[in-house]
């Protein structure tokens, strides 16, 4: 059993959390992030909240559904059932319970979510003097030395402005930056996700993605990179979900599920985990 008292049990936990597997989490003002690998894995997620349980299920209408198939898709139809009840109770007049299940159907919605095998550098701040004000201003600059490499999930947004690094600017009509002509291009580079909290807004959203000109590599063991070949394979069980979230059957073995909920979340490597962190994710479609 590791103990407090040991250096070498204290600096084992110290690679264990940096070594990744985990998701890496995005806070707020720069990160700075390197992709591993061009593929990257995409699908819609629902996640149903059955008491203190959390299902994650991959929407049965995939990403040709778009997040919405009530038609082939239990936890959808789950959904759609609960804004049918939600246009009865309206109907009534009863507007506390046509808002609560106005929710219930929100929350069953699928979202989209990407993974990327990434690297983030910690980010050091700097104090430097401005070349033409000649002020001392803060520059933020990626730690080469201090890594960890996970998973990075995106949301629909988020995913987007990565794209966007790659298409033709609609309005310039030209790559928005000359050195990033293909999807290749953005691997082993560090792109800095600035995320900023706009007033009026409850969260800090990715307002931003700044990719740098050159380009860098880092020696990973193999044994490092995390496996997200499965990050959003489909399980085929969503009549089960249903019927827990009804209350027609117990819920079993369902205890990874709520891990990840909690990984994702609060964004942190294997190890680390009991940690809710109060922040939602951001970008919705
Ligand atoms: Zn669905």
């Amino acid at each position: 059993m590791p103990k407090l008292s040991s250096e070498d049990d204290r600096q084992e936990v110290e690679t264990a959390v940096s070594s990744g597997g985990g998701f890496i989490k995005l806070e707020e003002g720069h990160n700075f992030i390197v992709l591993l690998d061009e593929d990257f894995k995409h699908n819609f997620v629902h996640w149903v909240h059955v008491g203190d349980k959390v299902y994650r299920r991959i929407c049965r209408g995939e990403i040709k559904g778009g997040g919405w198939a009530p038609d082939i898709c239990e936890i959808c139809a789950l959904a759609a059932e609960q804004y049918e009840l939600k246009k009865e109770a309206k109907a009534e007049g009863d507007k506390a319970l046509a808002e609560e299940y106005n929710k219930r159907g929100n929350s069953l919605r699928a979202g989209y979510a990407s993974a990327f095998l990434a690297v983030k550098l910690k980010t050091i701040v700097e104090r430097k003097k401005d070349k033409r004000t000649g002020k001392p201003v803060k520059k933020y600059v990626p730690d080469y030395d201090d890594i960890e490499v996970g998973k990075l999930q995106l949301t629909h947004a988020q995913t987007k402005k990565v794209l966007a690094l790659v298409n033709i600017d609609e309005e310039t009509g030209e790559l928005p930056y000359d050195f990033i002509t293909t999807g290749d291009d953005l691997v082993n580079r560090p792109l800095d996700f600035i995320k900023k909290k706009e007033a009026k807004r409850l969260y800090a959203e990715v307002q931003n993605i700044r990719p740098a000109e050159g380009l860098v590599e880092f020696e990973i063991e193999e044994t490092e990179i995390p496996d997200i070949t499965g990050e959003f394979d489909f399980i085929d069980d969503l009549d089960k979900v249903v019927a827990l979230y009804r209350g027609e059957a117990e819920g079993e073995e369902e205890e990874d599920y709520e891990e990840q909920e909690i990984d994702k979340k609060a964004g942190k490597g294997k190890g680390v985990k009991g940690r809710k962190v109060k922040e939602k994710e951001e970008g919705d479609i």
